[in-house]
């Protein structure tokens, strides 16, 4: 017995950890297989194996030749290509190419109408008159500049120590809106235009101050 476990012995201390990589060896033993290691693409956020259906392929190709060398040969070598195409014609290939330019053209216009979309977008805070005495402030807009309209409300809620609540958007419209308890407009306009907590990034020439006054009867 003694024999054998020396040699076992001798091999593993073989396998083990050299002192530099000795951190990691409170993990068992190496695994018979290595864990499969999924890699994202930096551009497009999908595994790469995705990049190509993606509008972004171009990017996401240059990305992958900065970023790893390696893996870049792996799936875009000529070889790599070679072989993933197999009998795919010629024609078929350029098809591809120009199916792939249309797609990055069309993502670059959207984007592009998005941040126009955007820098239009208005954030309308809105004085309300419940009663002759009280007040709500609803604000609309600010989920079109990326805020949580969630993590706003809590906020409003407990800078001014009062009711604030997200609710669905009235029938019409399609904002949901945040609804908080008295008349705090100013304030709010202030918070906005200094981007406190987590509103930040509106620009204070898109925020606006509206009034709506009860409807008497008759009206
Ligand atoms: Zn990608």
């Amino acid at each position: 017995m003694g024999k054998k476990n020396k040699a076992q012995q001798q091999q593993q201390q073989q396998q083990a950890p050299g002192p530099e990589e000795a951190e990691s060896s409170s993990a068992p033993a190496a695994e018979p297989r290595p864990p499969v290691i999924v890699v994202y693409c930096g551009v497009c956020d999908w595994p790469l194996e995705y990049c190509e259906f993606g509008s972004s392929f171009t990017k996401c190709k240059e990305w992958l030749k900065e970023e790893n060398q390696e893996l870049y040969e792996k799936y875009y070598s000529e070889d790599a290509l070679a072989a993933r195409l197999g009998t795919i014609s010629l024609e078929a290939q350029s098809a591809l190419e120009q199916d792939t330019a249309k797609k990055e053209a069309k993502a670059e216009a959207k984007a592009e109408a998005e941040m126009k979309k955007k820098m239009s977008s208005q954030v309308i805070i809105k004085r309300m008159e419940r009663t002759k005495r009280k007040h709500v402030t609803v604000i609309s807009g600010l989920d079109k500049f990326g805020i949580d309209l969630k993590k706003a409300a809590k906020q409003f809620a407990s800078k001014f120590a009062t009711g604030a609540s997200v609710t669905k958007a009235t029938a019409g419209a399609t904002d949901d809106e945040i609804v908080v308890q008295g008349d705090v407009c100013d304030e709010v306009l202030e918070m906005i235009e200094e981007g406190v907590g987590v509103l930040k990034g509106v620009p204070a020439d898109n925020v606006e101050i509206v009034e709506e006054k009860k409807k008497k009867a008759g009206e």
